[in-house]
Parts: structure tokens; C-alpha cells; sequence
């Protein structure tokens, strides 16, 4: 059974008091490998080592170039090595290999952008008509710690991690204990790729009372940039506060996925489907929320349930499988089979899917519950979506808008003046007109309400991950 250590400061080490942790496949529900458990002597130590490699190490001083240009060497070896890096994702989490491809090309092409998007935005210049100069510099902020979530593994990590690193700052990232190991593979691919010790470590373990509390109650620490839970958001706003310390939250989301009359139908159900059944909507943007106008619901829902029925559902290995009903964990499967209790479904009829064998749910489409059900209101975070009837443009935002999250929320019409009001009207992070999923890094990623705190990506990366500073020069003494 292979084992994955820690990574720390440039060595991959176990834990100090050789703990360790199984890697279940949910899949085969197998153990496939063994994982160091680190506790708070680990998470120290790599806080340590990261102090050290940002306070003495070269990595905050070598310019932008150097930095780019090994980011970019990181970028390369990901891809060399895509079929192991989404394979672990796949074993880890059960996520289908064309998507973990494709997370793995996301995943270098953030190393790749934010490595090009720092050296091109280092500085600002505001010319003074006083005689003066004054400009900004984006420091480093000093140690990261990033903890990520299970749902896309290299994803959400490389999305925290790149922009910290380009920026100058030394990271020391706690992967979901779920999903472990294509983390590890990168940090091992840093050092091959010839990253300073200390720059890049890799810390696993639990979140309470383990690796991850420790991690962000830990002084040396500059930052702390989190994607999970909202509940898990909160304590780590508050352990952040103790040292007043900026903190970046990417928590849970419920969108609204809204269908008018005048949509294109084709496009509609396609990114429906999207947006509920990609890696089995273990997805914080997933559009579980389903509202239809009612002059094309019952079309709507005719197709919408016939393109779920004839996705290929199989074992997550196989290129050919485009839904994969295994759940990530046991754990998460039993929450997920509880959101189908008729308690939940408060009077709510299930029109195809369920439970399957193991730790499986199928595509499942949920109508007829009411708003106030449990399904509707709470983030299910797996492939159940509930499609409801709309009459009016007013109903429908007032429906979307009735929830505690604001992640982001997606509509459909060819209707161009609706698109505008509604895109100003949806309180959320991101809206997605007649499309889903697609991202631009430039742009802000974040969530309002229990969505989130602070936007991430383009220059609000640089905003959260250095220390804006001003210099003014006195140019002309005579003005
Ligand atoms: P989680 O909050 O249980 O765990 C996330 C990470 O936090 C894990 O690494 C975990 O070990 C760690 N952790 C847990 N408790 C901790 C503590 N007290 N101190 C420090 N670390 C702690 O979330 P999850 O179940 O892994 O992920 C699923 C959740 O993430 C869903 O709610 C989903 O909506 C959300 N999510 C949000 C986004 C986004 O961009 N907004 C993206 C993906 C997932």
C-alpha cells in the first residue's frame, strides 16, 4: 500500500508520532493508501518551516521572473503527469477521469495564469500634479495557510496556492482528509521542479482539534484563505480574528438555476444537467435549485428527466462513464441519503433516481417541494435537484433570492434586457447567463450572505494575498 507523508519544508516526512489515516476509494469502498495523520507538532512545523523560507529563503526575493518562470516549470510537470494526478482524485473521491482530466488541466492553468497575471500587475503608478510620485508596491503577505474541501481536490487547492506562491508568499496547505494525495503529488512535483524548501508544504490531518485548528491558531501565521463548510467558515473567522489576521472564505452555495419561457430549451437542459449532475453535484455552484416558468415546465421537466435517465452511469476509471453515483465518503453519502426522507422532501415526489447500492445516488430530480422543505432550503451537495414552478419574472427573483446563501445563480432567456435586470437583482457572487461554469480568473470569485467573505481571483488575488503599500517621491522641490 503506497504511502503519502507530509510535505514539509522540502522533505516528505510522517508524523511526529507516526499517526496515520486509510484512503478509501468510495468507489470499491476500499483502503488504497496510507496518509501521515498530522496533529499540532506537524502543523507547527511546517508553519516553521514556511516562517523560515519566507523570512531567510530566497522565494519573496527572487523578482517575479524567477518565480514565473518556476510556476510555469510546475505547470509543466502537472501535465506531464495528468493520468496520475487525476487518477488520485478519481480513487480519493470517486469524481468520473474525464472530469478529474479536465480538473487537472484547470489546475495547471492556474499556476500558469496567476504566475502571468502578478508579473504583469506588480505595480501601479499615479502621477501627482503636486510635484510628487506616488506608486503602490503588492508586498508579499507572508505565510498562507490554505485548507481546501474534497470536491475538487487539485482544483481548489491550486486556486489558493498559485496566486499565494506568485505573489511571493510561502504556503502551507491541509488538503480534505478525504482527499489527500494529488496535493501531495504536486508539492512533490515542486520539489522536482526545483521550489525552495520551505515554500510549498503540505500538512494533512483533520479540521477540529487536529492539523487544520491547529494551523489557523497558529501566530506565525499571515493568512489564512479557506474553501468548505459555512458552519466550518465561521470558526475559522474566529480563530483568524484572535490574531487579526485577513481571512478569505469560500463556503456553501444553493443556486438558483431559473428557466424562462423564451430560453433555449437544448441549452437549457444541457447545462440543467451540468449543473446538478458534474462530479454527482458534490459542487458548492451546483444549481439544485430548478425554478421553470410553468408555459414550458412540464416540457422542461420531460426532457430535463429523460437526459438524466440516459447519462452513462458506471465506475469512475472508465473514460466512458459520464456520472459516477458513488459518493464521496460514507459519511457524506448518509448526509445526502437523508435529504431524501419524505420528511425532507416535505410532500416533495421523486420523479426518477434514489439511492443505489453502496454509497451511490443516482441523477435524482425532485418536483412538487414546497420552498420551505429541507431539500429546497439546505445545500444537499449532492446530484438531487428539485425543479419548481414559476409564474412571473418577480416571483422567480423573489424565489431565488429566499435563501441564506449567495454563491451564484444561473439564468436562461433570450430575453436581453431581463438578463441585465436580473443579473443586478440576484444577490450572489456570480450569474450565469444561458451558460454555467464558465470562469474567467481575472474576474471575482466569492459568495455573499453564508456564501462567503472576500473574492478571490485577477487582482482581487492580489489584494487578499499581499500588502498594499504606498510610496511617494517628491519629484519637483520648485511646485
Ligand atoms: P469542511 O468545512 O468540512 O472541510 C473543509 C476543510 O476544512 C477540510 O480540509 C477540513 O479538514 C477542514 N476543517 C474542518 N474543520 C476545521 C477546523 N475547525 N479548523 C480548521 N480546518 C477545519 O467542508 P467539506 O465537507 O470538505 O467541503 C464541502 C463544503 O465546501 C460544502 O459546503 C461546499 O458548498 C463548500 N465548497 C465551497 C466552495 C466555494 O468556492 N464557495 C467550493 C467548494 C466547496
Amino acid at each position: 500500500m503506497e504511502f503519502f507523508g507530509h510535505i514539509i519544508d522540502g522533505q516528505e516526512v510522517a508524523s511526529v508520532d507516526g499517526a496515520t489515516m486509510d484512503d478509501v476509494d468510495p468507489y470499491t469502498r476500499e483502503v488504497w493508501a496510507t496518509i501521515a495523520c498530522g496533529g499540532k507538532e506537524d502543523a507547527d512545523r511546517a508553519v516553521a518551516a514556511a516562517r523560515r523560507a519566507f523570512d531567510e529563503g530566497p522565494w519573496p526575493r527572487m523578482g517575479y521572473e524567477k518565480r514565473q518562470a518556476l510556476l510555469h516549470r510546475l505547470a509543466d510537470l502537472m501535465e506531464e503527469h495528468a493520468d496520475e494526478l487525476a487518477m488520485a482524485d478519481t480513487r480519493d473521491m470517486g469524481k468520473p477521469i474525464t472530469q478529474a482530466l479536465h480538473d487537472v488541466a484547470r489546475s495547471a492553468w492556474n499556476f500558469r495564469f496567476f504566475a502571468d497575471h502578478a508579473r504583469l500587475t506588480a505595480a501601479e503608478t499615479y502621477p501627482m500634479d503636486s510635484g510628487h510620485h506616488a506608486y503602490s508596491r503588492f508586498d508579499p503577505a507572508g505565510v498562507v495557510v490554505a485548507i481546501s474541501p474534497w470536491n475538487f481536490p487539485l482544483m481548489l487547492a491550486t486556486w489558493k496556492v498559485a496566486p499565494a506562491l506568485a505573489w511571493g508568499n510561502t504556503v502551507v496547505l491541509k488538503p480534505a482528509e478525504d482527499t489527500p494525495v494529488s496535493m501531495t503529488l504536486v508539492a512533490r512535483l515542486a520539489i522536482e521542479a526545483g521550489f525552495p524548501p520551505g515554500v510549498l508544504n503540505v500538512v494533512h490531518g483533520y479540521g477540529p482539534d487536529s492539523a487544520g485548528s491547529a494551523l489557523t491558531a497558529n501566530p506565525d501565521v499571515d493568512r489564512i484563505t479557506f474553501t468548505g463548510e459555512s458552519g466550518t467558515g465561521k470558526i475559522i473567522a474566529a480563530a483568524a480574528s484572535r490574531h487579526l489576521i485577513p481571512v478569505s472564505l469560500e463556503l456553501g452555495g444553493k443556486g438558483a438555476n431559473i428557466v424562462f419561457d423564451d430560453a433555449d430549451l437544448d441549452n437549457a437542459v444541457y447545462w440543467a444537467i451540468e449543473s446538478i449532475f458534474r462530479n454527482a453535484g458534490q459542487v458548492c455552484l451546483a444549481g439544485s435549485r430548478l425554478y421553470v416558468q410553468s408555459g414550458i415546465y412540464d416540457e422542461f421537466v420531460r426532457r430535463y428527466q429523460s437526459a438524466a435517465e440516459a447519462m452513462v452511469v458506471g465506475d469512475p476509471k472508465d473514460p466512458s462513464t459520464q456520472f459516477s453515483a458513488a459518493l464521496a465518503s460514507e459519511e457524506h453519502f448518509t448526509k445526502v441519503q437523508s435529504y431524501l426522507d419524505p420528511a425532507a422532501l416535505g410532500g416533495g415526489r421523486i420523479i426518477t433516481g434514489g439511492v443505489g447500492e453502496g454509497w451511490s445516488v443516482q441523477p435524482t430530480i425532485v418536483v412538487d417541494a414546497p420552498s420551505d422543505a429541507k431539500v429546497v432550503r439546505e445545500g444537499v451537495f449532492g446530484p438531487v435537484a428539485g425543479a419548481t414552478k414559476f409564474e412571473t419574472e418577480e416571483e422567480a427573483l423573489a424565489l431565488a433570492n429566499a435563501t441564506r446563501y449567495g454563491l451564484n445563480a444561473m439564468v436562461f432567456t433570450e430575453n436581453l434586457s431581463r438578463a441585465h435586470r436580473l443579473s443586478a437583482e440576484l444577490r450572489a457572487g456570480t450569474v450565469w447567463v444561458n451558460c454555467f461554469f464558465i470562469r474567467d480568473l481575472r474576474a471575482p470569485f466569492g459568495g455573499v450572505g453564508e456564501s462567503g467573505l472576500g473574492r478571490e481571483g485577477g487582482t482581487f488575488s492580489r489584494e487578499f494575498f499581499t500588502e498594499p503599500k504606498a510610496v511617494v517621491m517628491q519629484i519637483d522641490p520648485a511646485r
